[in-house]
Formats: C-alpha cells, structure tokens, sequence
C-alpha cells in the first residue's frame, strides 16, 4: 500500500480516521503519518501536488543531465537511466513532503 501522503511505498505505518467506515491509509515514515494525522486523513487533491512535485523533479532531472554531459537518452547507460529516475523520484516525492508541510498547505 503506497503512502498517502507522498505516494512511496508504506513502511508499516497506518492511519484510521475516527470517523465510520474510514478506510486506514498506509504511511511511509513518521513524517508522512505526522501530516496524516494532522489532516485526520489524507484528502488531498494530488494533482496540485503531483504537477509542482513534476516541475521540481524537471529540475533536478536538467541538473543531473547536465553533470554527465548528456541530452540524447538513448545514450544513458543503463546505471545513468537508473540514476536519472532516481534523482526524478527524490526530487518529486521530497516536493510532495515539503508542500504538506504545516505553513505550505492551500487548505
Ligand atoms: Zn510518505
């Protein structure tokens, strides 16, 4: 079960909101289940997040590209593709956290 906060993979961690027939929703760390049960539940339009979270990941992305002097894909080798979506996974699911933080949340 993926967190429902940031959307990586839950560790173990659970939420169950004090309301009938909530669903319990899966944390990945700590801080993702500190913001959950801040929130009573995640209800978050993602895709606000989701599209912020893709421009800071597009960031990154152009950094690491850049660092290894390459712009045509098809020539990564495959540990500078692995790399490359490493860096984009980082980089959108640690905006996804910072925009849930108390002050950075629209709601
Ligand atoms: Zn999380």
């Amino acid at each position: 079960m993926s967190c429902a906060i940031c959307g990586r993979a839950g560790r173990g961690f659970g939420f169950t909101a004090r309301r009938e027939g909530a669903a319990r929703q899966a944390a990945c760390s700590m801080r993702c289940l500190d913001i959950l049960n801040a929130r009573g539940g995640a209800v978050y339009d993602l895709n606000h997040f989701e599209k912020q979270a893709i421009e800071a990941a597009s960031e990154k992305a152009g950094t690491y590209l850049e660092e290894i002097g390459k712009t045509d894909l098809a020539t990564l080798t495959r540990e500078e593709w692995r790399q490359l979506l490493s860096t984009v996974f980082v980089a959108a699911t640690a905006q996804i956290q910072r925009l849930t933080d108390e002050d950075a949340v629209p709601f």
